[in-house]
């Protein structure tokens, strides 16, 4: 088995805007393993905001490759928690091996695990923070999307939910990335926002409230859906008496088969489950995508969002995420855009 990585420059379309700053590119990784004639990628797409940087991924790498001892991608992937990566770097690793597994066994990773390839929800497309008349044109550019999520969290909610209205009554989701600071104000922000024909609020609060948001939700005319919140299968039980549903992203987890645990134990708790991304590539987004039939939401657009993807994997018209059938993945590089 032979490993490698590489950095992936994506540049944003339009500079991203979150309760929690502004960036206008992502650099993440690419890791590829190699073996048998097949060649399997994932996609890290750190976050700071998990601890996560370029520098501790590229750690992660090296210590996986270092403890690998094994030339079978079914056995790393078995003995992949006990080295002890999580997150985006396990995420990478775990859907390298899932691509390189599925493509040896001959099928497109949904039906590798087990899942259906169709119906899959519309995905919404994301607006970020921006001042009003960014925003405007934002949602002009966005009209082949039925659904926006609309972020939020900032003191300026009002004027952003308005320069949205003004331009459409389409369905939108809203979510604060923490933003919101008390549960007081939260649960004003949730009784204007479903006056607004809101569908559902994610993250209002800082994570680790749970006290808070179960409140919250006892009195909130909207679903609440926990993001920041939740990262692993581990807290799922806590979150079920706090929250409506869950937003699951690989990067966030570690990969397909965290995902996997965690749609299983969502559905036998009663939890909706949205299934989300970074800013990543149509690598990663794909990846994601191939559970797509198991979530009630999508929130697949992070390579929409950039103008440089240089892969292709899964397709998107008017918010309908087409799959790829080829075995594995079934992502291709299209472009160089990593160096
Ligand atoms: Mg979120």
């Amino acid at each position: 088995m032979r490993f490698h990585w590489h950095p992936l420059h994506l540049t944003l379309t339009n500079p991203w805007g979150i309760a929690r700053g502004v960036s206008t590119e992502k650099v993440g990784w690419v890791f590829e393993i190699e073996h048998a004639g097949i060649t399997g990628r994932g996609e890290a797409a750190h976050t700071k905001r998990n601890g996560e940087s370029l520098e501790s991924v590229k750690l992660d790498f090296e210590r996986v490759v270092a403890a690998a001892g094994t030339d079978d991608p079914g056995e790393l992937l078995k003995a992949l928690p006990s080295i002890g990566v999580h997150g985006a770097s396990a995420a990478a690793i775990d859907v390298a091996l899932h691509d390189w597994l599925a493509q040896q066994a001959g099928f497109a990773l949904h039906q590798f695990l087990g899942i259906k390839a169709s119906p899959l929800p519309i995905t919404s497309f994301s607006i970020g923070i921006a001042n009003a008349e960014t925003i405007a044109r934002k949602v002009a550019e966005a009209a082949e999307y039925p659904i926006l999520k609309v972020k939020l969290g900032t003191d300026r909610d009002r004027e952003i939910i308005g320069a949205v209205r003004a331009i459409t009554d389409k369905p939108l989701r809203v979510d604060a990335n923490e933003g919101w600071e008390t549960r007081e104000e939260a649960l004003e922000q949730v009784k204007w926002l479903a006056d607004e024909g809101i569908e559902f609020v994610e993250q209002p609060l800082p994570a680790h409230r749970l006290a808070d948001v179960a409140w919250l939700r006892e009195r909130s005319p909207l679903p609440i859906v926990a993001d920041e919140d939740a990262m692993t299968s581990e807290n799922l039980r806590e979150l079920a008496g706090a929250y409506d549903g869950i937003n699951i992203k690989l990067a966030k987890c570690g990969g397909l088969r965290e995902a996997v645990r965690m749609l299983d134990l969502a559905d036998e708790l009663g939890l909706k489950v949205m299934l989300g991304c970074m800013i990543e590539s149509s690598l990663g987004i794909t990846a994601a995508a191939h559970l797509g039939a198991r979530a009630e939401w999508l929130d697949l657009d992070g390579h929409l969002l950039v103008s440089d993807d240089p892969y292709f994997g899964v397709r998107c018209h008017r918010g309908v995420l087409i799959l790829p059938d080829a075995p594995g993945l079934g992502v291709t590089l299209v472009s160089p855009g990593h160096d």
